[in-house]
């Protein structure tokens, strides 16, 4: 018995992952093409949509960018099982589309061995993506390095058990402790990598590079929690680079939850998907996975005080604010639309990027159980923004790693906006 068992040991590790190199390890999108499909009117929209619904399947289509409005490019990530299927659905209703990547897997490997190529042993300089440890490791250098301007808040632990830390930034030459707050989080979708990016070059300005930036400090400490969904971001470095969900199993086969339709506040509605294998499965009920429930704490020790949450995704080159469950304006929509465009308007002046400004519902979809209703609503915060932030490389969420740091510091001026139209108005 113990030799069989030996056998199919060295078995599995001759053969199975065990040989492969980081690269290989998505070999998971063996056979996978990218397909970009352009429907021109609403029925075509909805016959796309069929494709859509099937997210229970394993595997299914998945729509790495989708919206309901005719004549915009959706891009589907499409395994080989499907490809017929589709190709004979779209054709067959004129639908145009075309083939964007061939060889999905080619092109990843690719990016990944140009991430490793940039890496620096030095630590953190936007030369190339980090692992969650490192990204925690940096976080406590500042905090030893900078004892009176950088603390770390321990917010939690996620499914599998990774320690998830904020950092406070603060101006402590003031000696006060009634400040305000501007709490950014990111990568609460765990492939939106240039995300975490753009809150650790956050934390890097208003740290390492404070004597010019102390204006933003004087009334204003910031909180920044740079990965909301540690799991997810760790197994989309290893295993599937598209994965967007926590890592915590369901009842089905299927696992995780997308933690961004996880908050309790209209929980469930449109846009929230009840398969657990969909992309947008809500969870088994609200606050199901850990990773929400912290940052719900962590928000709420904040209450009264907390004057922006701003929430770091990819991509699009979007500033939403709520409401997301529904497509009616909340009252102080002007408030949220004149600091959104604050931020648009920073960025357009310095890159000539253009950011689309608006609610979540109308400009996008509907996506109800999100963080920033969550903390506009519940919790009262009154200026709540979600940054979909600029988008390159396969499927969208790989901008190449020599791209990290123009888009970081792009972001950051429309974040600087942002904060400098809050700090005036609240
Ligand atoms: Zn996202």
């Amino acid at each position: 018995m113990y030799s069989y068992f030996r056998f199919l040991a060295i078995f599995i590790i001759t053969f199975g992952h065990g040989v492969r190199t980081e690269e290989d390890n998505y070999s998971v999108y063996e056979g996978y093409k990218l397909i970009e499909v352009t429907p021109q009117n609403t029925l075509q929209s909805s016959i796309l949509g069929y494709f859509q619904k099937q997210q229970h399947k394993i595997p299914s289509v998945n729509f790495l960018s989708s919206t309901k409005l005719p004549n915009v490019p959706n891009l589907l990530l499409v395994p080989p099982e499907s490809e017929i299927e589709l190709q004979t659905v779209l054709r067959s209703s004129k639908i145009p589309f075309k083939i964007v990547n061939n060889d999905l897997v080619t092109s990843i490997r690719a990016e990944r061995s140009e991430n490793s190529r940039r890496r620096s042993p030095t630590g953190i300089d936007f030369e190339s993506y980090r692992r969650f440890d490192e990204i925690s490791g940096y976080l406590e250098d500042l905090s030893k390095k900078y004892p009176q301007q950088a603390k770390l808040i321990p917010v939690g632990k996620s499914f599998e058990g990774r320690q998830m830390n904020a950092l406070r930034i603060t101006d402590s030459s003031e000696g006060r402790s009634d400040k305000k707050v501007i709490f950014i989080d990111a990568g609460i979708h765990a492939r939106e990598w240039i995300a975490p990016a753009t809150a650790l070059f956050v934390i890097h300005q208003l740290v390492e590079n404070f004597d010019s930036n102390r204006d933003l400090l004087k009334d204003y400490d910031w909180v920044i929690l740079p990965v909301v969904n540690p799991d997810g971001y760790e197994y989309s470095h290893t295993k599937e680079r598209f994965w967007r969900k926590t890592r915590k199993p369901n009842s089905f086969a299927c696992v995780g939850t997308d933690a961004n339709r996880n908050f309790d506040f209209h929980w469930g509605e449109t846009g929230a998907s009840n398969y657990a294998c969909a992309e947008t499965y809500r969870g088994p009920k609200a606050f199901s996975e850990p990773e929400t429930e912290a940052l719900k704490k962590v928000l709420e020790s904040f209450e009264g005080n907390c004057k922006m949450y701003l929430s770091l995704h990819s991509y699009g080159n979007y500033l939403l604010y709520p409401w997301g469950y529904e497509s009616t304006l909340p009252p102080t929509w002007q408030d949220l639309d004149e600091i959104s465009m604050a931020g648009a308007n920073a960025i357009k002046n310095a890159t000539g990027t253009e950011y689309t400004v608006g609610s979540s519902t109308n400009v996008l979809y509907a996506a109800a159980g999100a963080s920033d209703d969550y903390a506009f609503g519940p919790l009262k915060i009154p200026v709540s923004i979600t940054m979909e932030l600029s988008g390159a490389g396969s499927g969208g969420f790989d901008p190449p790693a020599s791209k990290i740091k123009p888009f970081v510091e792009e972001a950051w001026i429309g974040i600087k906006a942002m904060a400098e139209a809050v700090s005036k108005k609240y």
